[in-house]
Parts: structure tokens; C-alpha cells; sequence
């Protein structure tokens, strides 16, 4: 087996090649992901609708299916250049390990302290508005990541920032709310009474534990009762995917210089914001029929949009506040077990992938919680980096492709996104090394009885 070994175990651009702009998929892709929808006319949202919500900038970004390439802002540029690039790394010791012909490649995007890829949006998102003249923003964060993503561009760029924090992760990861507030973010644990709606859930339900669509409502409530203020989101939409394409197109560039080209692209899938950003430009030489790369989303079984969800129009949140998306879906009802990576208890998808993955772009997989923090544990000690659960799944994936190319003798090239780092979530490891841990798969009729309502 003639493997290239010869590829450094970390690759760096230089700054001089960072991408300078960002790459719009839909400008190449052959079909168009469905319109959003007003829920109240159920027509395709206009520009000024969706200025009501996002800032206008943003919101021509999620309705743009031409432009191809956006420049990003210098504003902007400079401050990914603060943390990125990020790595491109070979795999080796996991090669190694598995006994594979395969090469793994990983695109590690925690080198940041949210600890996520969630920062390259958010830098842009307040950019955009603060250019715009909104003189605070407001989220909802469940896990975490995306809360202290914003807290840290909003300081970057001095716009105050209020985050409801679902109460119960509130009260298990402590040390993330401080990490936010270090930033100078108001953190307050949801429901709350300083909404309406906080209020009223707490008078019904006085010791609830929250969820992220209260914290939504009161993110939204919030933002559209104080003056030039606005609500942001972290995945899911067309804008956000845009932004990530930065991760994608870095990967380019690196196996550009490497003389390679991946074979198989392996992400996690949540609100499909890191792997659609990941996917772009492989993407698009698939899509014009250059290269014939595989595709593959992971989901946890405990939130299997893709591999069981429905595909068609649905509410992005479970305070149905938002434009409706044709996406795949559990219902915007549907509260998914308790599972450690929140940040994948999503009960929608991204509308491009959900497209691309409808067309046949695309493959899924799911897996149990316990296999993943298996394959979390073995990464961490074979790659030494302590891996977020969400990120765990994509790992999980590619292990699986190497294992795969053992049985065949194929020398694939595997790339996956490595999109966070775990250390805000050992109370998970505890429960994996304690062997507590449990796996929970919904059955079809809890997931035919979430998704009889959404419609085709
Ligand atoms: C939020 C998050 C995800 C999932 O979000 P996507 O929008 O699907 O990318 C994955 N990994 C980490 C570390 C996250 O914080």
C-alpha cells in the first residue's frame, strides 16, 4: 500500500491563503431549496418581511440563490484572523490504530474559546447588524456554544448582548454561563419573569428546567420590545451555512496543497450549519459533475431528522415565531430525549441540506448515543484532543468509512469536521465512564405522532 505519509499532521494556511470571500452553494445548485414561508399568508417570505427579523443585510444573504462569491468584510476578515485558519489534521495515530489503507483527515474548527465552529457566523452576524445601526442583540442558548460565540463577536465589536440560557443547562454547566459573562453578556437562565412569556410558563410550571423554544420566545420577545434591537440565530439558515463555507473552502485550499481530494466528506449534523459549510465547494465539483465525492450526515438516533423525519414545510422553533422552511423534520413539537450533544437536538435541517440530501446528494446515518462517546474516548486518546459530543458523531462516521476501506483495501481519503472541543460537557463523560449512560430511540409512532401535523 503506497499511502502518501508525507502530508504534515497539521496543515496551516497562511493568512495570505485565507478565502476572502464566502461561497454560495445555491448559486450552482441545480434545484433550489423551497422557498420560506410566511406562516400567515403561506407565501414565500419578501425581503421586507424578513427585515422585521434579521437585520437587511443578513436578510438579502437568505435569499440570495445567485450570488456565487461574497466578499467578506475586512472588519470581518480581521477578526477570523485572531483564530483562524484553522487546522487541517491527519489522522495518523487513528490510521494507525485502525489498521485501515484509508487516510483520515480532520478540519478542526474548536481552536476558539466557544469552543465550536459557531463563532466563524457570529462574527458576521454582528458585524452586519452593528453596521446597520442595532444597538443590541439578543439568543437563546442551550448547550452553550452558540451563546458564547455571539458574547465573544459582540465584545469584539461593543454591542450588548442578552442571552436566555435554558435553565436546566444553566444549571449544569455553570462555568459556561461565567465564560459569557466574562465577555460582559447578560446571561439570564429560562423561563425567566423578565418576559411575558418567562412569566407565564413559570406561573404554570414553576420548577420547569426550561427548553430552547421558551428561550427562543423570550429571546424574540425581547428583542422585538426594545428599540433597535434584533434576535439572532446560529444555524439552520441560508445566511448562517454561507459564513461556514469559510471552513469548506479552507479545506479546499489545504488539499489543494496537499495534491489531494476527498473521496468522503463526514460531518455532524444539528441545524446542518458546520457540515453544509464544510460540504460547500466539494459540493459544488459534484454538483457540476467534476468529482464524484460521498457525502454523509450524522444524526443522533435520539433526533433522526434526516433518517426519519419528514420533508416539508415546518417551523424553524418550537414558539412557531419563525418563517416556515420545507426541510426535513420531527414536528417543531418534538422535545428529543435528553442526549448529550445538544447542540444536535434540532428538530429541523438546514433547507439546503435537507434539498441536497432529497435529490440524493447526500447520505445519513444515525447513531446511539453510547457508540458515539465510544468513539469520542478513542479519538481523545489516539488524537489527544478531548472532542465535543456533537462533534463525536462525525468521528464515529469516519471511523466507520476508514473501517469500511479495511474490508475493501480501498486507500479512500476521509475528511471530516471536527467541530468542537468537550469541556463544558464531562458530566456526559462521567455518565459514559460511570456506565450510566443510556440510549434512548424514539419509536415510529412518537415520531409519527409529532410529525402528522407538518405539511408536505
Ligand atoms: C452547534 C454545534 C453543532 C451542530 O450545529 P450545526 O449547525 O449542525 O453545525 C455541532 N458541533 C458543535 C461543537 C456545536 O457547537
Amino acid at each position: 500500500m503506497s499511502k502518501n505519509n508525507n502530508a504534515p499532521y497539521r496543515l496551516y494556511l497562511t493568512e495570505d491563503q485565507m478565502p476572502k470571500q464566502y461561497y454560495n452553494l445555491r448559486a450552482d445548485m441545480k434545484e433550489l431549496p423551497e422557498p420560506l414561508l410566511n406562516p400567515g399568508t403561506k407565501k414565500p417570505v419578501t425581503l421586507d418581511e424578513l427585515s422585521v427579523v434579521f437585520c437587511r443585510e443578513l436578510a438579502r444573504q437568505e435569499l440570495d440563490n445567485e450570488t456565487r462569491y461574497l466578499d467578506i468584510p475586512k472588519e470581518i476578515l480581521d477578526m477570523y484572523r485572531i483564530y483562524r485558519p484553522s487546522p487541517l489534521i491527519r489522522a495518523y495515530n487513528l490510521e494507525k490504530y485502525l489498521d485501515t489503507p484509508a487516510k483520515i483527515y480532520y478540519k478542526f474548527e474548536g481552536n476558539n474559546t466557544s469552543g465550536s465552529h459557531k463563532l466563524n457566523s457570529a462574527i458576521a452576524q454582528v458585524y452586519y447588524a452593528k453596521q446597520e445601526g442595532i444597538t443590541s442583540l439578543t439568543t437563546e442558548t442551550g448547550a452553550g456554544q452558540w451563546g458564547t460565540a455571539l458574547s465573544e463577536a459582540c465584545s469584539y465589536f461593543g454591542i450588548p448582548l442578552t442571552v436566555f440560557m435554558v435553565k436546566g443547562s444553566y444549571q449544569q454547566k455553570p462555568f459556561r454561563k461565567d465564560v459569557m459573562r466574562t465577555f460582559g453578556a447578560e446571561v439570564i437562565p429560562s423561563p425567566s419573569n423578565t418576559t411575558e412569556v418567562g412569566r407565564k410558563i413559570l406561573s404554570e410550571i414553576p420548577d420547569t428546567t426550561g427548553s430552547l423554544g421558551c428561550a427562543i420566545s423570550e429571546a424574540v420577545e425581547k428583542a422585538v420590545a426594545t428599540k433597535n434591537s434584533r434576535y439572532v440565530l446560529g444555524s439552520v439558515l441560508n445566511q448562517v451555512l454561507l459564513h461556514q463555507s469559510i471552513i469548506g473552502l479552507e479545506c479546499e485550499t489545504a488539499f489543494k496543497i496537499l495534491g489531494e481530494y476527498p473521496d468522503v466528506v463526514v460531518g455532524c449534523a444539528g441545524g446542518g450549519s458546520n457540515l453544509g459549510g464544510l460540504i460547500a465547494p466539494f459540493m459544488r465539483e459534484k454538483i457540476l459533475g467534476n468529482k464524484d465525492t460521498r457525502f454523509v450526515a450524522v444524526e443522533p438516533s435520539s433526533c433522526p431528522s434526516l433518517t426519519r423525519g419528514k420533508y416539508a414545510y415546518d417551523f424553524c422553533d418550537t414558539g412557531k415565531m419563525t418563517p416556515m422552511a420545507r426541510m426535513y423534520t420531527l414536528g417543531c413539537d418534538f422535545i428529543p430525549a435528553p442526549n448529550h450533544a445538544g447542540g444536535l437536538r434540532y428538530h429541523g435541517m438546514s433547507p439546503i441540506i435537507s434539498k441536497l440530501y432529497h435529490d440524493g446528494y447526500m447520505e445519513a446515518v444515525s447513531y446511539k448515543q453510547t457508540e458515539v462517546f465510544d468513539a469520542a474516548v478513542l479519538f481523545a486518546k489516539k488524537e489527544t484532543i478531548l472532542p465535543a459530543p456533537e462533534s463525536s458523531h462525525a468521528i464515529k462516521g469516519a471511523i466507520d468509512e476508514a473501517l469500511k476501506c479495511k474490508e475493501t483495501g480501498e486507500e479512500k481519503t476521509i475528511l471530516f469536521g471536527l467541530t468542537g472541543t468537550g469541556y463544558f460537557d464531562m458530566t456526559a463523560y462521567s455518565q459514559y465512564l460511570d456506565k450510566t449512560m443510556t440510549d434512548y430511540i424514539p419509536s415510529d409512532d412518537e415520531i409519527a405522532k409529532y410529525t402528522k401535523n407538518v405539511i408536505m
